[in-house]
């Protein structure tokens, strides 16, 4: 049976192993964390999901959307409500605008994004290494693939690393081109630049005077909040974005500094915090390298040369912004991953 190992177990090396289910392939994903998702992570404690990683999709995310209705994963509108919150501070005071209805919905996982890893992973019974940091990668008719205590063989290697990591964290030999490096390392890991908080409460307060969640605050350390409330599971939470400049703070000290912020715009009118989670996915080792250059949101996202086949086409890189369709979206790691399993479906005919 030939070997595929694929490098990855986030959402677009998993859709490749589900492509893979039914094939003659023996497949197994050599992962660098300690659980599945990558930049999918949803935090349960206390009872509640705190989504830290990616949330919404929408209509034109084809490729995603025919896989959660295969999969039967239940997903929700993403309720904004009809008004939301403006903190004009320091120049000016929190006021409330209206929101321009919407002209497509804007869809959530019921349950939390993690589902839908969680069904991937069940689906396609692949069998996964945790905490295995590939680090160098010999072609030689055969794939031989290093971790820091062990070697792996496979005939087909695909690299589901955000492809901006490759040229700073793995060998290859054959060298892969400059030319390649260099796009490699020019190629933005969307959403990397991000600290995604979630916070929920002993009640909803912020819904008594009619108000959903939305709050944008740009001078502040919350810098955009929606709804994250469930109820089903009873679930009074908020989830967004905070500013960078907080991103030197540790998680407690934020959260201080979230609470506080609460506080002003909602006077003496908050509960307690029952459970508050951020990350600052700039300092995700897994997801982008300390020394990688800022880029500019997207840049060469979906460039064709990603999508090449090197050494005799038996190599594929794969991650979200290689994708032709909605490159560094949800959306993009499943269309990618799923062509990449094409790919080497078509090598057994
Ligand atoms: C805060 C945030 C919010 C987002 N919001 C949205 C959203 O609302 N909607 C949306 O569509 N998208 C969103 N995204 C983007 C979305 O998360 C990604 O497009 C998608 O999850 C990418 O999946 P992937 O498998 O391509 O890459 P990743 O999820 O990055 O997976 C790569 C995997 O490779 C592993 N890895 C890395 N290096 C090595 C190594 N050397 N050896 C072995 N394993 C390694 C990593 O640990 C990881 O598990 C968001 C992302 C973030 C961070």
């Amino acid at each position: 049976m030939p070997k595929v190992l694929i490098v990855g177990a986030g959402l677009s090396g998993l859709s490749t192993a589900y492509a893979l289910k039914d094939s003659n392939f023996d497949i197994e994903i050599l992962e660098a964390r300690s659980r599945p998702g990558g930049r999918i992570y949803t935090k349960k404690t206390n009872s509640v999901h705190l989504e830290l990683g990616a949330t919404w999709f929408g209509p034109q995310h084809t490729s995603l959307l025919a896989l959660v209705r295969n999969l039967e994963i239940p997903y929700k509108q993403q309720e904004n409500g009809r008004e939301a919150l403006y903190d004009f501070r320091p120049k000016g005071s929190v006021e409330r605008f209206q929101i321009p209805t919407q002209g497509s919905p804007t869809f959530k996982f019921e349950n939390g994004t993690s589902e839908l890893i969680n069904k991937l992973k069940q689906e396609s019974s692949v069998k996964i290494h945790y905490d295995k940091v590939v680090k160098s990668v010999k072609f030689n008719d055969r794939f031989y693939v290093e971790t820091e205590h062990n070697q792996f063989e496979a005939d087909y290697l695909v690299i589901s690393i955000p492809v901006q990591l490759i040229a700073d964290s793995i060998e290859f030999e054959p060298h892969l081109s400059e030319s390649s490096k260099v796009l490699f390392s020019n190629t933005h890991t969307w959403m990397s630049d991000s600290i995604k908080f979630s916070v929920a409460f002993d009640s909803d307060f912020w819904k008594k005077d009619g108000f959903i969640g939305t709050l944008m605050s740009p001078q502040q350390i919350i810098q955009e909040m929606y709804d994250h409330s469930d109820v089903n599971t009873s679930q009074n939470a908020l989830v967004g974005f905070l500013n960078s400049g907080y991103s030197k703070l540790s998680e407690e000290d934020r959260k201080t500094q979230v609470l506080k912020h609460f506080k002003s715009v909602f006077s003496n009118k908050t509960a307690p915090s029952l459970s508050y989670a951020d990350v600052n996915w700039r300092d995700e080792k897994f997801t982008v390298h300390e020394k990688a250059e800022l880029l500019v949101p997207h840049q060469n996202n979906g460039n064709p040369r990603l999508r090449e086949g090197f050494y005799n086409n038996s190599l594929f890189f794969s991650a979200s912004e290689t994708a032709a369709q909605t490159p560094g979206y949800m959306d993009g790691a499943v269309h990618r991953g799923l062509e990449v399993g094409e790919l080497l479906l078509n090598k057994l005919t």
